[in-house]
């Protein structure tokens, strides 16, 4: 089954507002295994309306579904359009009326709402539980059009409550995903490493999304239930999961932090932070995972010298000798952070986020990242690309990233 999505408004064309609908119903049509090839946007205009229903058939669709315009005044068109395209008359729908009527119970009702209980004849009503408008879906040798009000909180309850039920026994397939949350390795990395598996699927399909600092794989298996969907994607994660190997981390939902926080607590292991350029972000980043307190013992801010020196116990050769920002002060940042909290694990950043400061030696986006464990501290000079918020995010992702493989037992300086 094809659909396709027709959102009715000259306030969407106008930029005025945001066409959430159309996102909705994408995903849930996809939910459903129906294809969707196209969106349109189409303002409250008769000859633009019906030629936008023409072009949608004309093109393959079997389903449009269009939302918005089934409001009472003279400018809403969409049904009268839709009524009109199918060759049907408007008819006044009884228990559409008797719901309006109770609706403006004890209130006056503008006489022009009687326009949205007019509704094409044959057409299988809709009930609003939400407002006042009707949605209905009218049928034509084998093609279907479905009107669903504007409004978001009356169009999605619509939606899932009356037309699921109509269109579930018309698919034969459900689509199914699961993504595999990739962190350390570039878009195109992961693509080349993945090229192979990649050409060689076809059920499920295979999908790479770059993300801020993380590689997404999106699998999607068509299959009878969800259940079959599943087990068509198991090998094919496997094998990805083989070729990516610790890149990995998550599915889903799963966040970074989260895996984070899940390995140390799973471990028994705790963390202390000494924060320089990410200002306290990566302490932030763990503190939203539910159970953050089970690991985090501390996070220190320490941005000027002093702080460094009395807080943390960076040596003042150091920070005189290799500056602030250097690999030997993150050593011992993270070092001296693991020391005076007792944690199992220091970890430390330290950098030139801009945009001024830079020097040729040391450019805008020079960071280092140290993580300290029993025995060992490992280091990594990163320099990330973009603006102050890009480097500081970019920065917290790795020190996580290297955190997670150090929590693992691997080495975490590459
Ligand atoms: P009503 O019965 O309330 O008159 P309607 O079906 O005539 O609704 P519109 O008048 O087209 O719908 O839109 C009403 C409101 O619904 C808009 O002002 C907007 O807030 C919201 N809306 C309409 N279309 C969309 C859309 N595609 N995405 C998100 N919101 C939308």
């Amino acid at each position: 089954m094809t659909a396709e999505i027709l959102s009715v408004g000259t306030e969407i064309l106008l930029g005025d507002i945001l066409n959430t609908n159309a996102r909705f119903l994408s995903e849930e049509l996809a939910k459903l295994g129906v294809n969707v090839y196209w969106q349109t946007v189409v303002g409250d205009n008769r000859g633009r309306l019906l030629a936008a229903y023409g072009l949608a058939f004309e093109r393959g669709a079997d389903l449009v579904i269009a939302t918005g315009g089934l409001g009472p005044t003279e400018d809403d068109l969409t049904k009268e359009t839709a009524a009109e395209y199918f060759g049907r008359k408007l008819v006044l729908h009884e228990e559409s009326w008797e719901r309006m009527l109770a609706h403006f119970r004890g209130r006056q009702m503008p006489p022009n709402n009687k326009k949205q209980a007019m509704l094409p004849e044959g057409a299988a009503v809709l009930a609003n539980n939400n407002g006042t408008a009707p949605g209905c879906a009218l049928e034509r040798d084998g093609k279907m059009i479905v009107l669903l009000p504007g409004p978001p909180n009356e169009m999605e309850p619509m939606f899932l409550e009356s037309v699921l039920p109509l269109l579930r026994p018309r698919t034969d397939h459900v689509l199914f995903s699961r993504t595999l949350k990739i962190v350390g390795v570039g878009e195109s990395q992961a693509e080349i490493l993945l090229k192979l598996l990649m050409d060689r699927q076809t059920n499920p399909t295979m999908a790479l999304y770059a993300k801020t600092s993380e590689v997404w794989l999106r699998l999607t298996a068509a299959a009878p239930d969800e259940a079959a969907a599943k087990e068509l994607i198991k090998p094919a994660a496997g094998e990805a999961r083989r070729i990516l190997g610790g890149s990995v981390y998550g599915e889903d939902g799963d966040t970074l932090a989260g895996a984070v926080v899940g390995l140390l607590r799973q471990r028994g292991l705790t963390i202390a932070l000494a924060e320089s350029c990410t200002g306290g972000a990566l302490t932030s980043a763990l503190v939203d995972v539910p159970g953050a307190s089970e690991a985090l013992l501390e996070g220190l801010v320490t941005y000027s010298n002093r702080a460094k020196a009395e807080l943390l116990g960076v040596r003042a050769e150091t920070l005189e000798k290799f500056g602030a920002v250097s690999e030997q002060t993150a050593r011992e940042m993270a070092e001296g952070v693991r020391r005076a909290s007792g944690a199992s694990i220091g970890a430390a950043t330290t950098g030139i986020a801009g945009p001024g400061g830079g020097t040729p030696e040391k450019p805008v986006g020079l960071v280092y990242i140290t993580v300290s464990t029993d025995g060992k501290t490992e280091a990594r000079e990163c320099l990330f690309a973009g603006n102050r918020r890009k480097i500081r995010d970019r920065a917290v992702v790795t020190a996580l990233d290297m955190v997670r493989k150090a929590a693992a037992g691997y080495s975490c300086s590459t």
